[in-house]
């Protein structure tokens, strides 16, 4: 496996000139637990860095059955047909434990994959929800370097994978059923809260009716969110993907937002605060490595549960004691 490696500069030359093939290879070398790949991703990374960053984020997420994929294959070759090159990637957390279950089947968006502007790679696989968000995001700064201009994160609308999707894109859409409650699609207030859009997908044939009373309801409850600080109002629309009704409208309303997050300033402050963020989150992920991997600090937890149950020391206390033995162990 080793030989077939290319050199850090060949990625780099191969990313930049937008070869999907080497893009595809750079993927891998950035899902990669090597260690020596590690340290090829860094290069790789480091090397493109300026080059990214020119493309709208959309993350995209609903219950699976909700028609993600369905949706889109049919938006992203709208947003083709009006000249724009789209990459579509995934976080499943389920793909830590199984093979993945949302694009890892590779019939989904089969007419969208045959299309030269649009590149589709399956979810990165790994330990932790932080390890995949961190492969998705780097895999989401290539595929800019290679000239994706519009770059779509699916995820399925449970756990805490939204909320990493969310933390690596510009917009945030929705997709929702009409006649299944809130609690059936497994919709938390806190998802709601961060949708810019909210889709009624499946307004067809007999659920039309329901699907127009369901966005009236969504469009009622999304007001009473304190406005973000984007300074846009989120909207609730229907829709069809099987009929492609609606879907166009739903790249009207994204580029109405960019253009009025990039004029107020917010755009770019979203941006900053997000990389920022990708920062510390990856500090404290490290920091907990550290302290909880340490076989010295594990025993004397052991020892300390004990004593807290025992009333021998109090929980604040021992706290105190645990960290004051790892600062030591830096000494
Ligand atoms: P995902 O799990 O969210 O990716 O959902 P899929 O895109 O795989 O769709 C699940 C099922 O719903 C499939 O059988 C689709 O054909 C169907 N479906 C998707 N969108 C629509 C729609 O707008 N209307 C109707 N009637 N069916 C749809």
């Amino acid at each position: 496996k080793a030989k077939n490696r290319l050199t850090a500069q060949a990625y780099i030359d191969g990313v930049l000139s937008g070869n999907r093939v080497i893009l595809s290879r750079a993927i891998t070398v950035i899902e990669s637990n090597l260690e020596s790949d590690k340290l090829l991703a860094k290069d790789i990374i480091q090397a493109i860095l300026p080059a990214s960053g020119n493309s709208v984020r959309i993350g995209v997420t609903g219950v699976p059955g909700v028609g993600k994929s369905t949706f889109i294959e049919v938006f992203g070759k709208h947003i083709i047909n009006q000249g724009h090159k789209v990459a579509i990637l995934s976080i499943d957390p389920s793909s830590q434990r199984s093979k993945g279950s949302i694009l890892g089947d590779k019939t989904r968006m089969e007419a969208l994959s045959t299309l030269e502007s649009a590149y589709i790679r399956p979810s990165a696989s790994g330990d932790t929800l932080g390890g995949v968000a961190n492969k998705t995001a780097e895999s989401m700064l290539l595929c800019e370097a290679a000239g994706y201009d519009v770059v779509l994160i699916e995820t399925v609308g449970v756990g805490q994978s939204e909320t990493a999707v969310h933390g690596m894109t510009d917009f945030f859409l929705l997709l929702m059923l009409a006649g299944a409650g809130d609690e059936l699609q497994g919709i938390k207030k806190g998802i709601m809260e961060m949708a810019d859009m909210v889709v009624i997908n499946k307004a067809d044939g007999d659920n039309i009716k329901k699907s127009e009373l369901a966005r009236l309801q969504y469009q009622n409850a999304l007001h009473i969110f304190p406005q973000s600080e984007s300074g846009w109002m989120p909207v609730v629309t229907t829709a069809s993907s099987t009929k492609n009704i609606g879907v166009d409208a739903v790249w009207d309303e994204i580029t109405k937002y960019t253009e009025l997050v990039v004029k107020n300033g917010y755009f770019n402050k979203n941006r900053n605060h997000q990389k920022i963020r990708w920062m510390y989150n990856n500090i404290n992920e490290a920091l907990k490595h550290l302290f909880y991997g340490s076989k010295d600090i594990a025993s004397k937890l052991t020892a300390l549960e004990k004593q807290i149950i025992a009333s021998e020391i109090s929980p604040v206390k021992a706290a105190q004691d645990i960290i004051e033995t790892f600062k030591k162990s830096f000494e």
